[in-house]
This record gives structure tokens, C-alpha cells and sequence, in this order.
């Protein structure tokens, strides 16, 4: 079980030197803490900065000019009384004060434990945590709106409408199966199944634009492949030069090449250079094309480069057939040249493109205009597939995107057993179930170890 009974200190503000830091105290005793390492000794006004000193609890001695703000519980961040102290952005001081807080009775809050009070303390469901997790991890603005979003509560909402309508329909069920001779059968059959029926849309609305939601959080590794000399680095440049490159650790990079992360349409993309892949003779048995398989094993797509000014051959093919299984933009490149490949190849008619390729045709040498642009436009369209952009994905996570897939199987489940005049008892199974996993997305009903897991990912202080 967490221990809530305690009070927990910790930096809240990044580790390294900065204009202020802040150090964060919740707990019952936060104020008695906080009045043992304080200069000021009189009761904290609620809500109001303070300006004092912090005091060394053994020398007396003080320590930093502080400004120190006080918030109550129930309504503060956890949920307790919380105390916050900004102080000059010193590691060295800040680490001081929380020795100070440590010796005057707190302990070292672990990862994420402020929210996981917040969360404990029912100030925020498990949706909105995670929110907060992803809102400080976000390293585009669609991921922070998205993360914010979630925050405020817009798929809470979305499920607690779908519980409400749930319960109603399982203790109309319940009392129709507690009291048969009562005459609390509300529904036929087909009454029963069509309400049910409306919590499978309910449900799926939700899920509609989830791969794009977890596009926008997870984002997607691009691989670009082809032969030595078709222009793959030169791409690389091209599309590192024209995007906002952005810093982050998104999970599934293969280290082993050239990569960088860079923004496109709000999502975070992997690029991936495979240009390091020099071929044997036997290019599918060759050792960079194993590596590259290793990429695209991870890839959300591989932009396939061509060199159009030599010949369309063996080679070319094989990449072809190796990178089937992903989506694909076939930047047929230096057509400045003398051309080398015939008009079918240049339309893939000649039986190696699929209906999905995206087809483009460029010199990556062009001064006039940017011609990645266009690689991008086909990237991207690609990656949001047949989505009608709508303004801003409501579910990214996959945690909650499985928990929802069930919860809409076990809905169609119900709603095909009571179309077939089933026993209530058996429409109610699958009721109870979706219920139980809508409880586990917004944390009522969530194992503990994966409480753990989802507050271990996040820093100290939050
Ligand atoms: P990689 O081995 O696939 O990474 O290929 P590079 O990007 O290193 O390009 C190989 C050579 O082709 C370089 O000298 C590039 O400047 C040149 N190159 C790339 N794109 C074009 C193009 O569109 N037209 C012409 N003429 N040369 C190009």
C-alpha cells in the first residue's frame, strides 16, 4: 500500500542552477516542518507569500532569503497541506533545505509522489495524472495542448458520461434479476441491445482518432533507405534544415544509425539515416541490410530513395521487396540528371508499387524552393492516414486506448448476447466487466503495480 500518512519533501524545479528553485513539502506536519527551518515563526497566511529566511534547525544560523507560500487541504496540489519555498537557485542550497525539512521530520518524496497524492486523495483520477506526466514530458505544442487537455478533464468526462449511462442500465439489470416477480423487466430484447448499443458508439467515439493520439504522444520513426549514393544523407540534411529539430528520448530509436528528432504536423519523428549501410554484393543478405531491418522493424514508415540517373535494377527491387510491410514514400531523386529509368519506372508501374506509396519525384539539389517540402507533405500525409484532422485528439495513451478496446468488446458482447433474449445474467457479465475496466482507466479499481509503474516514470518533485 502507498503510505500517505507521512510528509514528503523534494526539489521541485530541474536539477542544475537556476534564477529560483522551489522546494515542495505536503504532508499533516508540513507546516510544523516548515515553522522548525523558517525565520518566521507566526502561522502562515494561506495563499500569501511570505518572504523570510530558512534557518539551519541545529546552528540556528540562516541559510537563504526565501519567499515561502502556504496552501491548505484539501484544496492544494496533493490534496494536504502543501508548503512551497523558493529560494536563490542553488543546487547546493536547495539540497540544504531539504536536509533541513528531512531533519525537521519529513522524508524524501519518491518519483511522482506529489501527484500520486493528488491522485490518492482523489484530486485528480489516473487519466488526469498521467496527463501531468505528459504535459512535462511533452516536446511538441500539440503534445503539451493535448497533455493539457487531458488535465482538464476531456477524457475523464467523456468517461464518466459513459459510467453514468452504464449504471443506470446495470441497477435497471440488477433490480429486473434481484426482484423477477416485481415486474422490473424495463426492456425487450431489442430495447436492451440498442442501449447497449449506444454505449458501443459512446465507446468508440472515444477511440475514433486513437492512432492518431498515440502518434501525436509516442510519435513515429521515419527510416530512410536506398542504395550508396541515391541521396539519403543529402535528405537528411534537407529535412533537418527545414524542420524544427527537438530534443527527446523517444522510445524505439536504433542507436546504431544517424538519428534525429524533429517536428512535423505536431508529431515527433524519429529520422532515421541509414546512409552508414554500405552493401555487399547479395544486398539482401548483407549486413547493413540486416541493420536495416533492425530500423524498419521499429519504423511507422521508410522513405525509400532512388537514384534515377542510373539504372532501375536488381538492387532497387530488392529494397522494394524488403520494405513491403511498411508504409513507404518513394523519392525517385536527381531527375536533374539524364534519366536512366523509364517513364513506367518513374510511375512504379512496373509492378513494384502499392496502393499506398506515396510517389514523389524531385531533385534534392534543387535551389529553387525547398524540395524536402515535398517529402514532408507525403510523410505526414501518410502518417495521418484517412484522419480528418480534427483539431485536437482527445485519447493518446495507449494504457487507456486497450482498456477502451476491451471495454467496447465487452459492450458488443452484451449487446449481441441480449439481442439474442440471453438471461439478463449473462448481459449483465459483460456489463460488470466494461465496468471494471473503465475503473481501471481512471484509477478506481487500478492494480497497484501498475500505479507503480505509471508514478515511476515520473521525476522527483512531481
Ligand atoms: P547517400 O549515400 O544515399 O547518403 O547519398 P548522398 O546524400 O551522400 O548523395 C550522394 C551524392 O549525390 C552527393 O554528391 C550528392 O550531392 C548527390 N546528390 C544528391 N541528390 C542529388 C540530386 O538530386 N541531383 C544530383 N545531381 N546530385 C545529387
Amino acid at each position: 500500500m502507498f503510505a500517505v500518512d507521512d510528509t514528503i519533501v523534494a526539489i521541485s524545479t530541474p536539477t542544475g542552477r537556476g534564477g529560483i528553485g522551489v522546494v515542495r513539502i505536503s504532508g499533516s506536519s508540513a507546516t510544523g516542518t516548515v515553522r522548525t527551518i523558517l525565520k518566521h515563526q507566526a502561522p502562515l497566511e494561506p495563499r500569501r507569500a511570505t518572504v523570510t529566511e530558512v534557518i539551519s534547525g541545529t546552528s540556528g544560523q540562516s541559510l537563504d532569503q526565501v519567499v515561502v507560500t502556504f496552501f491548505p487541504g484539501p484544496a492544494s496540489y496533493t490534496g494536504e497541506d502543501v508548503v512551497e519555498i523558493s529560494a536563490h537557485g542553488s543546487p547546493v542550497m536547495l539540497r540544504q533545505i531539504v536536509t533541513e525539512a528531512v531533519q525537521a521530520g519529513s522524508r524524501l518524496a519518491e518519483p511522482g509522489e506529489f501527484t500520486l497524492r493528488a491522485f490518492l486523495n482523489g484530486r485528480i483520477d489516473l487519466v488526469q495524472a498521467e496527463a501531468v506526466g505528459d504535459l512535462i514530458n511533452s516536446v511538441t505544442p500539440l503534445q503539451a495542448r493535448v497533455a493539457f487537455d487531458q488535465l482538464e478533464g476531456t477524457v475523464t468526462t467523456c468517461i464518466s458520461e459513459i459510467e453514468k449511462s452504464l449504471f443506470e442500465l446495470v441497477a435497471k439489470l440488477e433490480a429486473s434479476v434481484d426482484f423477477p416477480d416485481e415486474g422490473y423487466h424495463f426492456f425487450n430484447s431489442k430495447e436492451l441491445a440498442n442501449t447497449i448499443h449506444r454505449l458501443v458508439q459512446q465507446t468508440e467515439r472515444l477511440l475514433a482518432d486513437a492512432d492518431r493520439g498515440r502518434l501525436v504522444r509516442e510519435g513515429a520513426q521515419v527510416v530512410i533507405i536506398g542504395k550508396p549514393n541515391a541521396g539519403k544523407s543529402t535528405l537528411f540534411n534537407r529535412l533537418l534544415g527545414t524542420s524544427r529539430a527537438i530534443v527527446t528520448d523517444v522510445a524505439g530509436t536504433t542507436r546504431d544509425f544517424l538519428t534525429e528528432t524533429l517536428e512535423l504536423d505536431g508529431i515527433p519523428i524519429t529520422l532515421v539515416d541509414t546512409a552508414g549501410i554500405r552493401s555487399t554484393e547479395d544486398v539482401i543478405e548483407s549486413e547493413g541490410m540486416k541493420r536495416a531491418r533492425l530500423a524498419l522493424s521499429v519504423a511507422r514508415l521508410a522513405i525509400l530513395v532512388f537514384d534515377s540517373s542510373s539504372p532501375f535494377e536488381e538492387e532497387d527491387r530488392a529494397l522494394i521487396e524488403e520494405t513491403q510491410e511498411v508504409d513507404r514514400v518513394l523519392l525517385i531523386n536527381k531527375i536533374d540528371l539524364a534519366p536512366q529509368w523509364t517513364e513506367a519506372d518513374r510511375r512504379g508501374e512496373n509492378g513494384w508499387k502499392l496502393e499506398r506509396d506515396r510517389i514523389v519525384s524531385l531533385s534534392l539539389l534543387d535551389t529553387d524552393g525547398d524540395p524536402s517540402m515535398e517529402v514532408r507533405r507525403a510523410v505526414t500525409e501518410l502518417l495521418l492516414a484517412d484522419d480528418e484532422r480534427r483539431d485536437v485528439p482527445a485519447i493518446t495513451n495507449l494504457r487507456h486506448i486497450e482498456l477502451l478496446t476491451n471495454v467496447s468488446k465487452a459492450f458488443q458482447r452484451a449487446a449481441t448476447v441480449a439481442a439474442d433474449h440471453a438471461p439478463e445474467e449473462l448481459v449483465l457479465a459483460d456489463l460488470c466487466e466494461a465496468r471494471e475496466l473503465l475503473e481501471e482507466v481512471t484509477g478506481k479499481r487500478t492494480p497497484e503495480d501498475v500505479l507503480n509503474k505509471i508514478f515511476a516514470e515520473f521525476c522527483i518533485g512531481k
